[in-house]
């Protein structure tokens, strides 16, 4: 069984209607929509959880003496 990197259904790749080629992995989906929303942003689901990574956050270094 593959997942469906959307919504983390099981999906048999056997079976799969709906399947994604991307980085030379393949992607297998329970529905058209969980493909063409993976489709739009594959790093979205591939990345995690967090919607949005890769924000840089500035930590001030703190200066001793
Ligand atoms: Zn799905």
């Amino acid at each position: 069984m593959a997942i469906d990197p959307v919504c983390n259904m099981e999906v048999d790749e056997a079976t799969a209607q709906w399947t994604s080629e991307y980085q030379g992995q393949m992607y297998y989906f329970c529905a058209p929509g969980c493909k063409s929303a993976f489709d739009e942003d594959p790093e979205k689901y591939l990345s995690g959880s967090s919607e949005h990574e890769g924000h840089h956050h500035d930590h001030e270094h703190h200066h001793h003496s």
